[in-house]
């Protein structure tokens, strides 16, 4: 058993406090992997000493900057069995209303359940919810989730009643735009049309908040080409992949993101195959 890990980093970024949040970590098989055969998947994160079935680590992460507090996403809330974002910033004795901004990076299950109670309503009541316009273009169009196929239709709802309660305090940004003062939307499509990572920048310092630029870090750093059944466009994910990774090495760029193993801050590197991810290292004080 390895139960002392809180769930709960903090990391120092400038004048900042970025908190990984841990959601959960579920079970995923080899069976959502795309682009490449399974069976290659499978040896790779063998090779990397992961068990299997592949796990998927879901979090969120906290930005604690001039005394503000901005939520980027919000976990799987009661869903997938239920997540600890909420218990965790509890735990840290914010209060749902104490969170003025959620940034959001996309609008999966995994992602924007968290805005929501068990009775539909807004969880942090006094939040402004900001995303991408091509994610609420996609996801809020009656016209597509009509025609979406059976199978996608439960994604066009998750994400419909999670921004319901938030439909009259929703801020759409395009590329490059500030979500809030010092963070700045980056359009990373493919995954979902609007799917955005965020730049936080603090002096000399930054952090790339990459959203789900890579769901198996035990398969996709190895093998960019391996990509998810649930992007939407898989192959545009992957040409983002290439390219984030290519900004990641090439600036020497911090790194977080929701999928990364926890607490799921650190560098890319260029490896003789694929890339490779260097955990930033822990030390006792952020
Ligand atoms: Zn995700």
């Amino acid at each position: 058993m390895q139960n002392t890990n809180s769930g709960i980093h903090h990391l120092s970024v400038g004048g900042s406090t970025v908190t990984a949040l841990n959601d959960l970590v579920f079970e995923a098989g080899t069976g959502v992997v795309a682009g490449i055969p399974s069976e290659e998947a499978e040896t790779i994160l063998r090779g990397n000493f992961r068990r299997m079935p592949a796990r998927i680590s879901v979090s969120a992460f906290l930005v604690t900057l001039g005394g503000q507090h901005i939520l980027v996403d919000s976990g799987v809330g009661a869903n997938m069995g239920g997540g600890q974002v909420r218990p965790r910033l509890s735990r840290l004795g914010i209060d749902p209303s104490a969170i003025r901004t959620v940034l959001i990076t996309h609008a999966h299950v995994d992602h924007v359940s968290g805005l929501i109670d068990e009775h539909g309503g807004a969880y942090f009541p006094n939040a402004e919810i900001v995303m991408h316009e091509a994610e609420a273009g996609h996801w809020l169009d009656e016209q597509k989730a009509a025609a979406a196929p059976e199978a996608a239709k439960g994604a066009f709802a998750i994400a419909q009643a999670a921004l319901a309660p938030y439909r009259n305090r929703l801020k759409l940004v395009k590329d490059g735009q500030e979500g809030v003062s010092g963070i700045r939307a980056q359009h990373f499509p493919g995954h979902t049309p609007g799917h955005s990572g965020w730049l936080l920048e603090q002096g000399n310092d930054a952090l790339l908040i990459w959203g789900d630029i890579v769901h198996l870090p035990g398969l996709q750093f190895r093998q960019p080409k391996a990509g998810m059944v649930f992007d939407t466009d898989v192959e545009l994910a992957r040409s983002t992949r290439a390219r984030v990774f290519d900004m990641a090495t090439a600036d020497k760029l911090r790194v977080c993101g929701m999928h990364l193993d926890f607490p799921a801050f650190g560098h890319v590197v260029k490896a003789s195959e694929g890339y490779h991810f260097i955990p930033e290292v822990w030390m006792p004080t952020a």
